[in-house]
Order: structure tokens, then sequence, then C-alpha cells
């Protein structure tokens, strides 16, 4: 049982090391280009007549470019260029469906970026009609990436007729002043407009991406877009900290890191997040996400069900994830598989009817159970942890996490404490044997 815990202290020695988030175990950073088309075939030859399937759809384009943005994603500003990539998309579902053969049982179609709303609305109907024809998916659960700046009627329709149920809105913040330094203006109106276009097309879910520890940004910022997001009531949140790395991402020089809040600031911002949206009626989920009780996913953390994978936090129960598009990851139980990152590349493989597999890595037995037990830490705050031939190791790089009574032992079981949940992350990587070599490719964990 999960004890209930007190309210978060900040141990600035605990969050001192840049942790991965954990989205699949191994961490993309131990994706190697050993593997390839081969070990997709092999994959897919193994899912069973009525597995379940999800399916992730990757569209690399956007119509605007924010600063901050960590996503594999370019300026769709090219018609025929964006033409020709979702010819390739559509060529890559057809290669996948021939080796799957009329096996596997698609539950999720989820589509992200990028934005998927920079294509224009015929291309998204024509993959999602090549996507039904090409899988058993009558009742697969169909989700959306929209930037709300160019979410218009059309795309709204086009929502509808293809029986999307859930959207996920970028927002980040409604301060002007934020919006500026983080190069993504969109007046509050903007967002209100795709809210109630979105409602219109009767979507049931609608998620708010928001951002702490952006440029300038100071508590009465965050409160502020804090109330006015509550006031349009998207049944989730996800909220996540600002990752400065201008070093891997060009793009986010244009940020005045001058301006960013300290280790201690951020700390307090995810703080109040986290307490606001609580005291609004909204469920924690698991370190970074909120739901209203009745949602699907405040549902799968009360049941215990609740899982991860690289969408984030999902009651999602499937076991295999193929991912479409450049740079999307397919998750099997014995290896997770990336395309081609670069379009130019990706296009390449698909024109020669191939697939599009350049990177990864294969999960022995080990990593498999490593990753079970970062996933029930991260979804259910606990995990039984035997088995582990370094947990005697394990649990002394944990001590200094037990000292503060943010975790404790029962056995072999790992329960952490309520008041650990900022600490997850960094509990998480104590049973990450990759971990001591790479911090600096990570964010903070908070
Ligand atoms: S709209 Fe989203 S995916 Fe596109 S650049 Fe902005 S943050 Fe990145």
């Amino acid at each position: 049982m999960r004890r209930e815990g007190a309210m978060w202290t900040y141990h600035p020695d605990l969050l001192a090391t840049a942790v991965p988030r954990y989205t699949s175990f191994p961490t993309a950073a131990e994706f190697g280009d050993d593997v390839g088309p081969a070990d997709m075939e092999h994959a897919l030859a193994r899912v069973h007549e009525d597995e379940p399937v999800s399916l992730y759809l990757h569209i690399p384009y956007c119509h605007e470019i924010c600063w901050y943005c960590g996503c594999n994603t370019g300026a769709a500003n090219r018609a025929a260029r964006v033409a020709t990539y979702v010819q390739r998309l559509g060529e890559e579902v057809d290669l996948v469906a021939a080796r799957l053969a009329g096996r596997g049982r698609v539950t999720r179609i989820a589509w992200g970026g990028g934005s998927p709303n920079a294509l224009v609305p015929a291309q998204f109907d024509a993959l999602m009609h090549r996507i039904r024809d090409a899988f058993a998916c009558t009742h697969a659960t169909v989700s959306v990436e929209l930037d709300p700046r160019g979410f218009d009627w059309g795309w709204a329709e086009c929502l509808a007729r293809n029986r999307v149920t859930r959207a996920s809105l970028g927002v980040q913040t409604f301060a002007p002043h934020i919006q500026h330094a983080i190069g993504r203006v969109q007046p509050v109106e903007a967002i209100a407009c795709a809210m109630g276009r979105l409602r219109a097309a009767r979507i049931e879910s609608i998620n708010f991406d928001l951002m702490y520890g952006l440029p300038g940004q100071f508590a009465a910022d965050l409160e502020e877009t804090l109330d006015i997001a509550l006031s349009m009531r998207p049944e989730r949140f996800a909220v996540f900290g600002y990752a400065h790395v201008p070093h891997l991402l060009p793009r986010q020089r244009r940020i005045d890191a001058t301006r960013l809040p300290g280790p201690a600031a951020r700390f307090a911002l995810a703080r109040q997040a986290h307490r606001h949206l609580r005291d609004a009626g909204y469920d924690p989920i698991g370190f970074d996400h909120f739901a209203v009780p009745q949602d699907a996913i405040a549902r799968a953390a009360r049941s215990g069900t609740l899982r991860r994978n690289f969408q984030g936090f999902t009651e999602d129960q499937s076991e295999v994830l193929i991912g479409l598009g450049a740079s999307a990851v397919s998750a099997f139980p014995g290896a997770l598989l990336q395309n081609e990152k670069r379009a130019g590349r990706y296009h390449l493989c698909l024109a020669k009817g191939r697939l599009a597999t350049a990177r990864g890595i294969r999960r022995s037995p080990g990593d498999r159970r490593r990753s079970a037990i970062i996933e029930a830490l991260l979804c259910r705050g606990e995990a039984e942890c035997t088995g582990l031939s370094d947990l005697s190791d394990t649990r002394a790089r944990l001590a200094c996490f037990e000292e503060r009574g943010l975790l404790a032992w029962a056995g072999t079981r790992l329960l952490l404490d309520r008041s650990a949940l900022p600490y997850a992350r960094a509990v998480a990587a104590a049973f990450d044997p990759w971990r001591a070599a790479s911090a600096a490719r990570f964010s903070s964990a908070v």
C-alpha cells in the first residue's frame, strides 16, 4: 500500500542530476544503429492473431516553429514536401500492414508531431482511410495532437468525420510576455475558439499541455494561466518543466537563458501547479499528468492499470506500439525500434519499398525486468524488485531518498511516499545501469 505523504519538500541534492523521462526503458539515448529493418520484420512477425496493437503516426511539420520545442519537426512551408511525406507515410502503413498479414487488432491510433494539423484535412482523411483499409481497427480510439493556431472549422469537421475522440492542445502559458519570450504567441481567444470547435466536433477528452520553468515566469503568471485554463475545463492536463538544452536544440538559442527560473523556483512552480490542479478537482496522474476523476486515465490510475509509453502516461494496455513516420519509435516486448529521423532518408527507404527502421535496441529479459520496475514506480508509486542481481547496490543508491522519508522498503518491495512525486524519475534512475555516464543529455527531474 502506498503511504500518504506530506507536502513536497525541496531537496536540491536529490534533483542535482539530470534524468530521463522514462517513456521507455532502455531510453532512446541507448539506441544504436546495430538494428534495422530485419528487426522490425522479426518483431512484426511475432505479433499474435488478436493481439492489441497501438499505432502512432508522426507528422514532422508545423506552420510555426516554437523556440522551446524539442520535437522532431520543421516548417510546413512547402506543400509539395509535405505531400510527398504523406505519400510515403501511406506507403509505410501498407508495408507494415502487409508484414502483419491481418494479425493484430489496432486499439489506438495516435497522431503526433510536430502538428498533425500542419496537414490539410484531405491528407488526414486519406491517411485515415488508408489505415482503416490496411488494419483491423474498427473500434480504435483515435487521438490527435493539435496546434490551436491552425485549428479551424475545416479541421474540426475533419476530426468529427474521422471519429477522433481525443485531442491535445499545445497551450504552454497564457502570459503574453512569456509567449513572446518562447516564440509562441497565441491569445486566450484562440484557445477558447479551438475548445469550442473541439466540443462541437464531439471530442470527449481534451488535454492541455502547460509548461513551467519558462523565461520570466513567476508564480503569479502560472496562477493566472492555470485559472484561465481551468475555466475552459479540459479533461486532462500535462504539465512539463521546460528543458533548456540549446547545445542539443539550436532553436532554443533564441530563448534568453538569463531569465529562466533557477532550480528552487522551478520546484516551487511545479509544486504550485500540482496543488492548484489537485485543489481544482483533478486527480494527479503519475508525476506530470492530471485528469478529471471520470476520465479514462484517472480510472486507470485508480485501478492500478496506468501505463507509460512514448506518449507519456496512458491507460493503453498494448504491449505492441508501432510508430510510423520519420523518427517514430516502435515498442515491442523484445525491442525498441526507431525510424530514420531525417525526412529525406525516411523518403529514400520508403521509395525503395523498405521499412525505415534505423536505430534501436534489443531488450534482454533483464532490460524488461528493469523496464517493468521503472514503469511500476512511475505509474503506481511502488514496485516489486525481486530478481535484480544488483538490488543491494540499488538499495544503497536509494539510501539518500530513504533517509528523507521519500521511500520505504517492505522486503524487496519499494514504496514511494506521496511526497516523493517530484523525485520519482530520480528514484527510477537508480534502476538504470546506463545513467551514470550520460546525465548531460537529459532534463532536470523537476
Ligand atoms: S507547434 Fe508544437 S511541435 Fe510545433 S514547433 Fe511548436 S511546440 Fe513544437
